[in-house]
């Protein structure tokens, strides 16, 4: 062997090994109903398993695969259990898993378009793909004023937006007179926490998010938006940010974009919507009636990586006017300088984010859509709203239980008519068990469950199933009471 080679993995063991963690995987997913769906361990017990020092010499992979097994495993909650109804899917698939294998075996780091011209292209055309997919407005397209990039998650798309919104609103002044402090930003009650820490990251302040009051659907009233924003207007503040949620992550609930945006317009305020994990529902015709009103967005996200089987991480993020997101995030040092970019007729994905590299992550992306086609992408999302509208019929005939929120689409918000301690130990009980696994929220004060139907592999049996546990459960609960 060439003494340069000395401790690497050789092209045959990466072949041998190589392929028993794809039988592993494999056997992973053949095998998965059998492990609790939450793990079972407690805080420490992973650690305690794990040798206090790294080894000195390398190790057979064969010996590191059986510690996975051993190890890991036991501290692993099975989001790809067909059983997992908690918070919201992270669902994957076997061409988005093969994807990321490749995009790890390429090890691209895209930052420029000169870095890797095809990780650029092929995200600008996947996302200009999506557009079509789920007729998203126009000016979204790469071959408009706007277009599309990747993130890691909808919390840093939802970041830049903010500070795009926030740059607009100061036209690009530097902050010397704490004007970013005399900002405001508005998102609803039932906001994602990603946009207060936004607010917070953004120089804004906490205390400068302006958090509007829902309606008896958990969607944003129009009405006391415009009724704050003329407030703090009175009171010497510029509004500069609103974020609508499509789908928010206690019950699913769906902000009226077409009241909000014409007050975002009047006003002149960046409007930013996060569909995190209901976006994906738009692959199908039935359901963009949620969106109605997008073309009022100045920016949108929607995350694959919830519930449209392509894995952790990938959210599409999309801006109206690339140029106002570039120049916000742009900062062109000279040892990033090259021939390309000065063309202009590239893109350079860099200036769309936070970080400066990039993963290569739009293979798993375009081997989704390639393997599924937009057949199979409505046909499983269909599925799941059904399923989770079948079990929302049960709740509601059911005596004891009662719906806590509207289901608009795969997410289902309930509870037992016995109050908060009840549900409590109700979830408690069913999660470790170990055969489902719920998770909740509160609504109005009340505690209530939540059961997300997003997960691949999750078919009508086992909804069935959850709720045949979910009911004798309680009927224990109750019997010991
Ligand atoms: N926005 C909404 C509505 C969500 O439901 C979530 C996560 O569940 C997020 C944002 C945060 O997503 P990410 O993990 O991609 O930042």
């Amino acid at each position: 062997m060439d003494s340069d080679e000395r401790y690497h993995m050789t092209a045959d063991e990466f072949r041998r090994v190589g392929r028993s963690v794809i039988d592993w995987i494999a056997d992973y997913y053949e095998n998965i109903e059998g492990y609790p769906v939450m793990s079972q361990v407690k805080p420490g017990d992973i650690r305690a398993e794990l040798p206090p020092l790294p080894p000195q010499q390398g190790e057979s992979f064969d010996q590191v695969l059986e510690d996975v097994e051993r190890i890991i495993l036991p501290g692993v909650t099975h989001w790809q259990s067909p059983n997992f109804f908690a918070y919201f899917p992270a669902n994957t698939s076997g061409p988005s898993i093969l994807g990321e294998l490749l995009s790890a075996g390429l090890g691209v780091q895209g930052m420029l378009w000169q870095t890797s011209p095809a990780c650029t292209e092929l995200e600008t055309h996947v996302l200009d793909w999506l557009v079509e997919m789920m007729d998203l407005p126009e000016k979204y397209k790469s071959t408009s004023s706007g277009g599309g990039v990747i993130q890691d998650s909808a919390s840093s798309a939802s970041l830049c937006a903010l500070l795009a919104g926030r740059e607009r609103a100061t036209a690009y002044a530097s902050n010397e007179e704490g004007i970013h402090e005399r900002l405001t930003a508005y998102a609803s009650t039932q906001a994602h926490s990603s946009i207060e820490k936004a607010v917070k990251i953004a120089g804004i302040g906490s205390s400068n998010l302006r958090l509007i009051e829902t309606d008896e659907t958990y969607a944003m009233r129009p009405e006391a938006l415009a009724r704050q924003m003329f407030e703090d207007r009175q009171n010497g503040y510029t509004p500069c940010f609103v974020c609508a949620t499509l789908g928010t992550t206690s019950s699913n609930g769906i902000d009226p974009l077409e009241r909000i945006g014409p007050i975002c317009r009047a006003e002149g305020v960046w409007l930013h919507v996060d569909a995190a994990m209901a976006g994906t529902a738009a692959i199908c015709p039935e359901f963009r009636h949620l969106l109605r009103g997008l073309d009022y967005a100045d920016s949108y996200c929607f995350n694959p990586h919830k519930w449209m089987f392509t894995n952790f991480d990938c959210d599409c993020f999309y801006v109206a006017e690339r140029k106002a997101l570039i120049d916000t995030l742009s900062i062109l040092p000279e040892y990033l300088r090259n021939k390309s970019s000065e063309t202009g007729q590239v893109i350079d994905y860099r200036d769309w984010q936070i970080p400066l590299g990039r993963r290569f992550r739009a293979l798993k992306l375009w081997f989704v859509i390639r393997h599924y086609g937009i057949d199979g992408l409505q046909y499983h999302i269909r599925e799941h709203v059904r399923l989770a509208q079948e079990f929302a019929g049960w709740i509601e005939q059911h005596p004891d239980f009662e719906i806590a929120a509207p289901a608009p689409l795969n997410l289902v918000c309930f509870r037992h008519k016995n109050g908060d301690i009840f549900n409590r130990e109700l979830l408690d009980r069913l999660n470790q068990s170990g055969e489902l696994y719920l998770t909740h929220t509160t609504l109005d004060g009340e505690f209530t469950l939540r059961l997300s139907v997003g997960q691949t592999h999750t078919e009508h049996r086992h909804v069935e199933r959850a709720w045949t546990q979910i009911q004798q459960t309680a009927k224990v609960l109750e019997n010991s009471e």
